[in-house]
């Protein structure tokens, strides 16, 4: 089916933009040109024959696993059927209006609809302009800002990369936007005062959102967007009692939360919601990647009831809701999701996940949290992070320049062609492996990490 690998390479040097890549290296020639062919369970396979363990599931999205046939069968049988009509004014699909009942019974008792994108950027676009409108609605215009956290991930859009807390999003963007102001990371392992317990470091965030609603002025804020657990940012799960502490602020200051679970929605953390894990109450839910796995573009905005009758009433003045995407909720997507879901409550992945997670990150610690240059071991569900560090004592972190992350992943790849994820900021290694991960996959992954840290740490 290929063409030869020359003229491909050639095309895709010549023609392809990638995202998050190095322009310049990758016109030079110096960075892998990886042509994906194939997958199955945990595993990808490229074009020149390499059959790789996919331990980060693409982007942290291919939950269930590649080469899902019954999602395949749905996809293909929604396409013969109705390959696309849109949902304006009233209309919808089979597909789309089933997903909608599945979504909203996983998801918490006081959420009232979902509204479908097709990522996670666009879904927290719709979020944040629901929240404007919402105050609009209230009569309190004034009521604008969002807060986010610093290693806050919530997508690349203008608003949504400014939302975003890493520096990589936002210079030479002009971001962020001026509406959006950014807090404490909840990181107990990079704190500022080592001799601080993990409560009163959560009693430190809290202490920063106030001194910033203090200064800006509760009725100027209108939102808080958080991940249950930081993914892009480093994998970092909050220190002890810190949503509970963040919600009642919120609350306090009658200012809206948005649960950011692209990442966490549907099993990632062993829970459906990682919400219901750490006791928020979100407003609103984003969800994208695991509500199909990835085996279409998909994505949602759940909406609280307290939010949608205010949203309802905002209709009656105004006519019709003015937002929309062509795709939003497209049937191919829909029917992905629906099979999706049905396989995971099949095969009880959620529970799975919750078991094999755990049993990977006591692994992954177990193996290398007495290494000299390991600084943490860390994770929660199927997520699993280690960060390393120049000196265990001091907590001195090495120079970004020596890019130890990135070689670690590179020497994993290189040797035992397993896929980890050098996370962004910092020398932080991350895992979140499909849900289907064995026991034995999960032993030759901590194995090929430990080879790979002392192939390049000693
Ligand atoms: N929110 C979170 C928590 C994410 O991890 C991501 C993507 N990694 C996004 C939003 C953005 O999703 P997308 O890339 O589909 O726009």
């Amino acid at each position: 089916m290929l063409r030869n690998d020359d003229q491909l390479d050639q095309w895709d040097r010549d023609n392809f933009f990638h995202p998050s890549t190095h322009l310049a290296e990758f016109a030079r020639g110096n960075l892998p040109q990886r042509v994906v062919t194939g997958g199955s369970g945990c595993h990808i396979e490229d074009r020149d024959g390499n059959r790789l363990l996919d331990a980060f599931a693409g982007l942290y999205c291919v939950n269930v696993g590649y080469g899902r046939s019954e999602i395949a069968e749905a996809i293909a049988d929604q396409a013969r059927e109705l390959a696309y009509y849109h949902s304006y004014v009233g209309h919808g699909t089979e597909a789309s209006i089933t997903l909608a009942k599945m979504v909203l019974d996983r998801a918490p008792n006081h959420m009232s609809k979902v509204y479908f994108g097709l990522s996670g950027s666009d879904a927290n676009e719709t979020n944040i302009k629901l929240v404007w409108y919402y105050n609009n609605i209230l009569g309190r215009p004034e009521k604008k800002k969002i807060i986010s956290r610093w290693r806050g991930y919530h997508g690349s859009g203008l608003m949504t990369g400014s939302l975003t807390g890493l520096g990589l999003f936002h210079n030479k963007f002009d971001l962020p936007l001026s509406q959006v102001f950014h807090t404490e990371a909840p990181y107990y392992f990079r704190r500022e005062n080592p001799a601080q317990s993990e409560a009163e470091f959560t009693a430190h965030c809290v202490a920063a959102l106030e001194e910033l609603i203090a200064r800006e002025g509760a009725d100027t804020i209108a939102a808080f967007i958080g991940e249950p657990v930081l993914g892009t940012g480093g994998i970092v799960p909050p220190p002890e009692g810190y949503w509970p502490a963040i919600q009642a602020v919120l609350d306090k200051h009658d200012i809206l939360l948005i649960a950011d679970e692209v990442v966490t929605g549907f099993g990632r953390l062993g829970t459906m919601y990682g919400s219901d894990h750490y006791g928020m109450r979100p407003d609103l839910i984003t969800i994208a990647k695991g509500l199909t796995s990835a085996y279409a573009p998909l994505s949602g905005s759940i909406v609280s009831d307290k939010m949608w009758a205010v949203l309802e009433q905002g209709t009656d003045e105004n006519g019709p809701i003015g937002h929309g995407w062509t795709y939003s909720a497209h049937p191919i997507g829909a029917a992905a999701g629906v099979a999706n879901l049905k396989l995971i409550d099949t095969l009880d992945l959620v529970t799975k996940a919750g078991d094999i997670g755990a049993y990977l990150n006591k692994a992954m610690s177990d193996a290398l949290s007495d290494h000299a240059h390991v600084g943490e071991v860390r994770g929660a569900g199927m997520l699993c992070a280690v960060e390393f560090v120049k000196d265990r004592e001091t907590r001195q972190f090495f120079d970004p320049a020596d890019k130890i992350g990135p070689q670690v992943a590179a020497a994993l790849l290189d040797a035992d062609k397993v896929i980890a994820r050098a996370m962004p900021q910092g020398d932080i290694l991350g895992f979140a492996p499909p849900f289907c991960l064995t026991r034995d996959e999960a032993d030759s992954v901590v194995a090929a990490t430990l080879r790979a840290v002392r192939k390049v740490l000693g």
